[in-house]
């Protein structure tokens, strides 16, 4: 069974508000780890922790970093970020194998010098920078908000050692371990899993990544403001197909990190279905 890290922070918003009440019958498990920033367990081994300024240096420039502190939402980006940074330390540190991140703001729209679309710091690109210290070299980003990844793509556009398949708006594009695939309006599920199953799957199992990172974003859910006309069954499918091949190419170490979608029932059905997928409670 694998060991699943729950990050949780929840600062703002609607979509979260059933949880963690909603993660019943899982957060109990023994396989299964929780940290919030809620509960200091006091010897600080369940205490979720904010990104450090100087890990946020390493990815972003000083202005930026100082605009963000102006906006109010300074304290909730750096938990949001900080998530990622420590499931990926845990990873590493082998206290568990992978991890659901929960995010009050996102991460691909944030670039080196600028942010938008609800997202401050680029979490997966801090985590990235802490783990290359550390040795780990190669990485692998797969993107399933239907929005593209403009931030994630300028931090990594031109580094080799990180594969990043965007599924989304842009045309399809395929460069220097770049990959934009177009989804269309009204895709069925099938379709989605068919394009994944050709275009990140062989890819990703060819490059083997040490890590990899899913941009979980629901958005294209059917309803919600970026509707592909997804259903919501659709999501915990991706995360079956994802852990599959992070389990054949790299230990299972996957980061899924919640990105975009509004909906309160959307979050509630899919994130829990995706945490059990994690964490193999599925029969
Ligand atoms: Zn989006
Ligand atoms: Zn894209």
């Amino acid at each position: 069974m694998k060991r699943t890290g729950i990050f949780f922070t929840y600062f703002q918003g609607e979509r979260l508000r059933d949880f963690p009440q909603a993660l019943a019958g899982i957060l109990d498990k023994e396989n299964v780890s929780y940290y919030d920033a809620v509960y200091d367990s006091g010897d600080g081994l369940y205490y979720l922790e904010p990104v450090s300024e100087e890990l946020l240096l390493k990815v972003h420039s000083p202005d930026m970093v100082r605009e963000v502190r102006l906006t109010g939402d300074y304290e909730s980006a750096l938990y949001s970020a900080g998530g990622t940074v420590q499931a990926a330390d845990k990873i590493w540190q082998g206290e568990i194998d992978n991890a659901f991140v929960f995010t009050s703001f996102g991460d691909h729209h944030a670039g080196r010098n600028f942010y938008g679309g609800m997202c401050y710091f680029n979490g997966a690109a801090l985590a990235i920078a802490a783990l290359k210290e550390r040795g780990v070299r190669r990485f692998a980003i797969v993107d399933t908000d239907c929005h593209h990844a403009n931030g994630t793509r300028d931090i990594f556009g031109s580094d080799d050692d990180v594969l990043h398949i965007c599924l989304c708006y842009q045309d399809y594009h395929d460069e220097q371990n770049n990959v934009d695939v177009r989804i269309p309006y009204r895709t069925s599920d099938e379709e989605y899993l068919a394009k994944m199953r050709q275009e990140f799957v062989p890819r990703t199992t060819a490059f083997k990544p040490e890590y990899i990172f899913w941009e979980f974003g629901y958005d294209a859910t059917q309803g919600e403001y970026g509707d592909k006309d997804l259903t919501r069954d659709c999501h915990p499918k991706l995360a079956r197909l994802i852990k599959g091949v992070a389990d054949k190419v790299c230990h299972g170490r996957l980061i899924t990190i919640l990105c975009g979608g509004s909906g309160r029932a959307v979050a509630t059905y899919t994130i829990p279905r995706i945490i059990r997928c994690l964490a193999e409670l599925e029969r």
